[in-house]
């Protein structure tokens, strides 16, 4: 129980209001280092009895993106993760079994050479690199 009194404040100090939902939702993606998709969240609320509609997850999930609890890692168009890790990092995608991993920045070296359109700033590199089963 302990655990949900520590998501409730994280949530509250990220200006979000802990209801039972959102909690039951965090306690899914924000525990642990974690990519989820908004499936899978939907199927482990349900397994654990919740009620609750994909519409309602797919808003909470937004909610937290929003907050800058999570970040969205999207590895194809039908295909997006929910990242509990917001910093700056890359992945490993399996595009067979959909198996996402992190990559610590400093183990990719980009050379970018090229020049940014007028009045914008850079907001952040990610790569993905995709892989295979053999
Ligand atoms: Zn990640």
């Amino acid at each position: 129980m302990n655990h949900r009194i520590l998501l409730a404040e994280k949530l509250r100090a990220a200006g979000i209001s802990p209801t039972s939902q959102r909690l039951d939702i965090a306690e899914i993606t924000l525990s642990e280092p974690k990519h989820s998709s908004a499936d899978e969240v939907l199927t482990a609320l349900k397994k654990d009895g919740a009620r609750v509609s994909k519409a309602t997850v797919y808003n909470t999930l937004n909610l937290f993106c929003d907050k800058g609890l999570l970040k969205t890692v999207v590895v194809d168009p039908e295909r997006q993760y929910y990242d509990s890790t917001t910093h700056d990092h890359h992945h490993i995608y399996n595009i067979d079994t959909g198996e996402l991993i992190d990559v610590n920045p400093e183990h990719i070296q980009l050379s970018v050479d090229v020049k940014i359109p007028d009045n914008t700033l850079p907001a952040g590199t990610e790569v993905i690199l995709k892989v295979k089963c053999q």
